[in-house]
């Protein structure tokens, strides 16, 4: 067609064991298969929304706590991304901790670089089916997300594709929003 093709970066963050490669294998096949190992990779994924083609490029990323960079996020990241999905377990309060250090890291980073007020970031609650092992609320989850200006969804990546889909298509939606205003 005559419309141009749209290209994504997609930078999963989070610290270990959150779900951020289950999240990107169902966003990838719909489907949810348990294990998934300590695979740092790149995939490519071509998708349309809204009858426009897009594809997303998607670094699924290990979360490394020897390295020197403020909650891990490295220089590198942050240049190649366009947007970016910060993942924490509701049932690991340490792990809602990183999600809100990287979250400060990254407009940091993009201040200093004179880029726009508004990063694309969406904030996920992973792993909602375990209510019983709760220890984040919701109520907190939402409120990091709004004082940072960030999406935010509970999702369980184990359960359902479609809340999976939602957080990719909202992302998708704050990248366009930025490149408008850029
Ligand atoms: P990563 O280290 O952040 O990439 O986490 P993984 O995607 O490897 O997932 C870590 C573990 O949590 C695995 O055993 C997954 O099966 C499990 N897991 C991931 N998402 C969910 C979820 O939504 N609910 C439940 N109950 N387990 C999940
Ligand atoms: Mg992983």
């Amino acid at each position: 067609g005559s419309q141009q093709k749209v290209e994504a970066n997609v930078l999963l963050l989070g610290a270990e064991n959150v779900g951020k490669s289950a999240l990107t294998v169902r966003f990838l096949t719909r489907r949810f298969i348990g294990e998934y190992g300590d695979i740092e990779s790149i995939y490519n994924h071509n998708d349309r929304v809204d009858g426009r083609e897009i594809c997303f490029n998607i670094w699924d990323s290990l979360y490394s706590q020897n390295s020197d960079t403020q909650g891990c996020v490295t220089e590198k990241q942050l240049r190649w991304a366009d947007g970016f999905i910060l993942v924490y377990s509701i049932c690991d309060r340490a792990s809602f901790s990183v999600v809100s250090q990287q979250v400060r890291r990254i407009r940091q980073a993009k201040k200093h670089a004179g880029g726009v007020d508004k990063v694309p970031i969406i904030i996920v609650g992973n792993k909602r089916d375990l209510q019983h092992r709760r220890t984040v609320s919701s109520e907190e989850g939402r409120m990091l997300a709004l004082s940072a200006d960030c999406g935010f969804f509970e999702i369980s990546a184990a359960e359902t594709y479609h809340g999976v889909l939602l957080v990719f298509h909202e992302l998708l939606e704050l990248i366009r929003e930025s490149r408008a205003t850029r």
